[in-house]
């Protein structure tokens, strides 16, 4: 049967030109890059050319990049490490309802510890206004977290906008910037960001690696508590082989960016107009423009998003409801209750997200299908036509 994995935005398969630079690092070149012996050093060189390729992708110093665990572990080791350094100057800190997991778990943690934080309501695309933001900001407000690219419905925020109003009032300004990496150019200069998480997975890389960038000059609290790597910044034997290969996918990024926006595009709304011009009582959640390139996010009406999923899997089609990380959890999506997408239609919401080993056949498969499924889907349904879906 057919295969179509159709959930880049959960994660990316590991391109192969990434996997035969990662190799070597498992075998031969096994040094600890903190040992002094020519074994050490040649790990420590594979490390100091991942850290220019990630710092080139986002046009940063190499100094500026920090290796983590993930992009979870960037996202709060940058609110923590604020929190924790200028606590003594102010306990506020703004984000918005749509972040990741990553930075509303960690705010909700900040808060049971003193700290106050705001959640910035969105429009209904899930744009952050700098007039929102503004209103936002005290005198005791050490932090604003803004995600870049949304992981649901794909909207890209006028970062450089809103961090011209953090910096105008002394604020710090952190990016969430784990889906904008790579589908959107990224420049840490133009955006005048302090502190942004990036992470390799959602960029044809490695699961468990990813990076803060932290702006020269900048200092915060440390997360990890150890040894003395990433210039006793980030504890912790680094993973030679998983940074050397985010290092590889980030120099493919770089160099394919415009190709794959192009692509990833192209894919993407060859899928809308086969699902908006066969399929009735559809709804596009997300803005049209100012959009992540390859991500689309749907609502049927009368059928359940999870029935879609399951049959769609049994023709080898792979999907996500709502977002990845609360799939299992039977709390709706916080970030279609943030737009304003009524209960019923959350509940039949589908993310569909396409990029670079995604081709026309598999589109066509997709539609296809899909348009079978959901039509067999509201056959069953009791609830077809009926007021209140
Ligand atoms: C995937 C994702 C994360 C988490 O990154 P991991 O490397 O999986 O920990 C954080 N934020 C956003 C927006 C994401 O899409």
């Amino acid at each position: 049967m057919k295969q179509v994995y159709l959930d880049y935005a959960a994660t990316t398969p590991v391109k192969e030109e990434v996997v035969k630079e990662m190799l070597p690092y498992y075998t031969g070149v096994y040094g600890n890059p903190s040992s002094l012996y020519t074994a050490g050093l040649e790990a420590k060189d594979g490390l100091d050319e991942a850290r220019r390729r990630v710092a080139s992708l986002i046009n940063a110093d190499p100094k500026e990049i920090f290796f983590t665990s993930c992009g979870t572990e960037a996202d709060n080791w940058a609110l923590e490490g604020v929190a924790d350094a200028l606590g003594d100057r102010g306990r506020h800190i703004i984000t918005t309802k749509i972040e990741h997991h990553a930075i509303l778990h960690t705010c909700e943690y900040l808060e049971k510890n003193g700290y106050e934080i705001t959640y910035l309501d969105v429009d209904e695309e899930g744009f952050v206004t700098p007039e929102m933001l503004e209103s936002a900001i005290r005198d005791d407000t050490i932090l604003v977290s803004i995600m870049m690219v949304n992981n649901e419905i794909g909207t890209i925020e006028p970062i450089r906008e809103l961090a011209e109003v953090a910096k105008a009032h002394g604020v710090l300004f952190h990016t969430d910037a784990v889906q904008a990496l790579g589908n959107t150019p990224v420049d840490v200069k133009e955006l005048g960001v302090d502190l942004m998480s990036v992470s390799a997975h959602k960029i044809y890389g490695p699961k468990g690696v990813g990076a803060l960038y932290m702006r020269k000059g900048l200092r915060i609290s440390n997360f990890m508590h150890g040894g003395a790597q990433e210039s006793k910044r980030r504890a912790g034997t680094e993973n030679v082989a998983g940074i050397v290969g985010f290092g590889k996918a980030a120099e493919l990024a770089e160099k394919n960016l415009s190709g794959h926006i192009e692509h990833s595009r192209a894919m993407r709304d060859r899928l809308l107009e086969r699902i908006e011009s066969n399929i009735t009582g559809v709804q596009l959640n997300g803005p049209r423009d100012n959009r992540h390139p390859g991500n689309l996010n749907i609502s049927f009406d009368y059928i359940e998003g999870e029935a879609i999923l399951l049959m769609l899997d049994a023709y080898g089609i792979s999907v996500s409801t709502g977002s990845a990380c609360s799939s299992k959890s039977l709390v709706p999506s916080h970030v279609l209750d943030a737009i304003g997408v009524p209960i019923t239609k959350m509940n039949g919401t589908v993310r569909f997200t396409v990029g670079d080993f995604t081709d026309e056949e598999d589109i066509d498969y997709v539609a296809d299908t899909l348009i079978k499924v959901v039509g067999r889907l509201r056959e069953l349904s009791p609830v077809t036509g009926q007021e209140g879906w």
